[in-house]
């Protein structure tokens, strides 16, 4: 059992809308250079805690650090360039840029920053060099190479998502955070993502994913945390989580 090493650590967060408490976790770490399954019924939570660790929404209460540091309440932005990023249950390609400016958009921020820095002409013309070479090499990498000066919005959803990862890694990150990055995706991609995302941990990047496929979360997962009404209900290695009552009773609970 490796020594623990937690990258992410989790105090007191929660996030409500109006009456409903979306998320309130306690206390969490999440391991580096581990894959973390994050798992749980819809509506459990999971993307709201993704959103606010990744600076995408804000906490009404709790801390949280990353890498020693604090970072509570930091924007995407900032946490983007320390090295944590996301990607998106719903994946936030921009269907009439082609996939090659997809990728140069993400090395400069996320959302708004993302755009205009992206679309301005380029300060330093050796940056704008390696940001392309870097796309390229990501492109090659999850077979998008073909597709690079296609729009994206021709790219198939799987395409899509392999996009979306490829996109998060732009910023060379040491850890991502990818939400259901498998959705909606043909079995051959979902082997193929699979992959992708246990060659990040074996390059050393630590990975936490959204996955409601128990086959796929016991087939790569390191650790598996377990969410329910906004609560971490349980936590362990994966065959141990997914015999734990509080897990079984979580999803056959609604
Ligand atoms: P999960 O990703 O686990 O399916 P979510 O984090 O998306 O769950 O949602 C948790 C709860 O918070 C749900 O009840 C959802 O309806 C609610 N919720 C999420 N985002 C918002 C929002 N922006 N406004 C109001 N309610 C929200
Ligand atoms: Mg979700």
């Amino acid at each position: 059992v490796p020594k623990p090493d937690p990258l992410l650590v989790v105090d007191g967060v929660t996030r409500a809308f109006g009456g409903l408490v979306a998320v309130h976790v306690e206390h969490l770490e999440i391991q580096r250079g581990a894959i973390t399954a994050l798992i749980g019924p819809n509506g459990a939570g999971k993307s709201t805690l993704f959103n606010v660790l990744s600076g995408f929404d804000r906490a009404d209460a709790g801390r949280w650090t990353f890498d020693g540091a604090p970072v509570t309440g930091r924007s995407a932005h900032r946490l983007a360039r320390r090295g944590l990023v996301r990607t998106f249950q719903l994946t936030k390609t921009l269907g009439r840029l082609s996939v090659l400016e997809n990728m140069k958009l993400a090395a400069t921020g996320q959302r708004g920053e993302r755009l205009v820095a992206g679309l301005l002409p380029p300060l330093w013309l050796g940056q704008e060099r390696a940001i392309e070479q870097r796309a390229d090499e990501l492109l090659e990498r999850f077979r998008l190479a073909h597709m690079r000066d296609e729009y994206a919005g021709t790219l198939s959803g799987g395409q899509r998502k392999l996009l979306e990862m490829a996109r998060a890694l732009m910023v060379r990150p040491t850890m991502v955070l990818l939400d259901e990055p498998m959705a909606g995706v043909n079995p051959a991609l979902t082997q193929s993502l699979l992959s992708h995302i246990t060659d990040l941990r074996d390059e050393g990047m630590t990975v936490c994913f959204v996955e409601h496929d128990m086959d796929v979360v016991m087939g790569i997962s390191d650790w598996v945390v377990c969410m329910a009404e906004g609560e971490v209900v349980a936590e362990g290695p994966p065959r141990a989580v997914a015999q734990n009552p509080a897990v079984i009773d979580a999803y056959l609970g609604r």
